[in-house]
């Protein structure tokens, strides 16, 4: 392995990689080992969580003895509609066992939640440990990061890459370079993508995670002509409607999806049922009815109506600023506390308890297929909810090694792209714990093929020098 140099000793640096995420910190740990000299920028402050990594819950999905690779890839298949791409879902399935092993080796420990055993490992401490924990292996690998430095552009000139201009509090340079990495994660904080891709009502998602996840990759890649695909696509979930008011409380101690509901109905601000809250288990709609909540009821707001029997079963769902519910005797009194007309809210409970209780729930409009209980004993309940944005699915197109590919379907020479900033992997939705798979085995590889990329490219131009020094004498 070469001696590590500072950025500042260094002419021109093999491999930079944008972006400190689990991407982008095991890309840099690739090409380092690889004997790269490699530098990170990153625009965020370091005692400060950025990235979504550091609001990650955690879980890794991978194949084990319980979780087949042929089902690991049925379920990313099933969720994305048959749209990921076949061939990186298998690269990233292959090499999952290997990953989580990777990441055990950096000092990652791990817990198996008992919900789900087969499919989905956690790491101890969740996004607040994990980021912490890789950026630690980065410096023990002599690795630099530049913080509080944004990387502005990619610069290539006559076809081959020259380096990155950067931006830093203090000055706008350009850093040399023989490969990049692009690991910037999503584009979900950025109001203007969001809306132009996503819908225009998009806005109204209370971000679950990093308040600068703004699509800079995205913009740095597409300016250089390469393709991005699937941009409507993200995650989103049902989430407590306090976060929308205290997005930031959210955001420092991590959102919770709000996944139990079934028993009760889903009523707007109208005091009108909107959905059929029993069409399946809440792990298989709430990202759905979440999106549909924000972007389609008035206000972005919805009403989880239940009566006493079903409070203890919902309510350790709920967390965060004024996670209510809110309690009445009556469903008079409960409309009025949540402002809803209560002969309104009255009409839709009682046409409710009417189906429930003769079996017709299932042909109502909307119905309720599943979970149909009169809501009759007092107290009751309402628990305020709306939909939240945890990432977007939409990005850089891929190849196999990583390699950033452009609109004319050849490969970029120099630019690899890993993690969040890639698209497709995921569509209409994800099997959880997937994306943090996706981005270690991508990260690993996008930064073992820059690397190569790299010494590729300095024995050319060692090749060429001595051939030109040749050609004087
Ligand atoms: C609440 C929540 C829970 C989640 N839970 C899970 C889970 O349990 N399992 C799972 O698989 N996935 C989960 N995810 C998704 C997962 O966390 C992310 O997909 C993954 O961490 C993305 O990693 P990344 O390295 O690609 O990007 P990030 O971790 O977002 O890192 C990107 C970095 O690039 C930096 N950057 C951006 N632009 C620039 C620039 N111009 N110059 C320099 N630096 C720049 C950013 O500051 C950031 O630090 C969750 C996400 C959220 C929000």
């Amino acid at each position: 392995m070469q001696p590590v140099r500072s950025p500042r000793q260094s002419k021109i640096i093999d491999v930079v990689v944008i972006g400190d995420g689990i991407a982008g910190c095991l890309a840099a740990l690739a090409a380092r080992k690889r004997g790269a000299n490699v530098v990170i920028i990153e625009k965020s402050q370091a005692n400060v969580p950025h990235g979504n990594t550091a609001f990650c819950g955690g879980a890794l999905r991978r194949v084990s003895t319980e979780y087949s690779a042929e089902r690991y890839f049925a379920d990313i298949m099933k969720v994305s509609q048959g749209e990921a791409d076949d061939e990186l879902t298998r690269i990233t399935i292959r090499n999952s066992r290997r990953a989580k092993a990777n990441l055990s080796r950096l000092g990652i420990r791990w817990t198996l939640p008992t919900s789900n055993p087969g499919r989905a490992d956690s790491v101890v401490g969740k996004g607040a440990r994990l980021a912490p924990t890789l950026r630690q292996a980065v410096r023990k690998a002599q690795i630099a990061i530049l913080y509080r430095t944004a990387a502005k552009d990619i610069c290539f000139s006559n076809g081959s890459l020259r380096g990155v201009t950067l931006r830093s509090r203090t000055a706008t340079h350009t850093m040399p370079c023989k490969a990049v990495v692009i690991a910037t994660g999503g584009f979900q904080a950025d109001r203007k993508l969001v809306t132009q891709h996503i819908g225009a009502s998009a806005h109204r998602l209370v971000l679950r995670g990093y308040k600068n996840s703004t699509g800079d990759g995205h913009r740095m890649a597409a300016k250089l002509g390469a393709r991005l695909i699937g941009m409507d696509g993200y995650h989103g979930g049902m989430i407590h409607y306090g976060y929308k008011k205290y997005p930031v409380v959210g955001q420092e101690r991590g959102m919770r999806s709000v996944k139990k509901y079934e028993p009760g109905i889903l009523v707007n601000r109208l005091g009108k049922r909107f959905v059929d809250e029993g069409e399946d288990t809440a792990d298989k709609t709430y990202a759905k009815f979440g999106r549909m909540i924000a972007l389609t009821q008035p206000g972005g707001i919805a009403y989880l109506i239940l009566d006493s029997s079903w409070k203890d079963h919902v309510n350790p769902m709920y967390e965060g600023p004024e996670k209510g519910p809110v309690e009445a005797k009556s469903i008079g009194e409960l409309a009025r506390k949540l402002n809803i007309a209560p002969a309104k809210l009255l009409a839709t409970v009682d046409r409710f308890n009417t189906a429930a209780r003769d079996g017709t729930h299932a042909q109502m409009t909307p119905p309720k297929t599943n979970f149909a209980y009169p809501i009759e004993q007092p107290p009751f309940y309402a628990y305020a909810v709306t939909g939240g944005m945890t990432f977007t699915f939409g990005g850089i197109q891929i190849n196999s090694k990583a390699e950033v590919v452009g609109t004319t379907g050849a490969s970029i020479p120099g630019l690899y792209a890993a993690g969040e900033v890639t698209g497709g992997f995921f569509y209409h939705n994800y099997p959880a714990g997937s994306s943090l798979t996706r981005c270690a085995v991508f990260g690993e590889i996008a930064g073992r093929n820059a690397a190569a990329f790299a010494r590729k490219n300095a024995n050319l131009n060692t090749k060429k020098r001595s051939t030109q020094a040749a050609q004087k004498t």
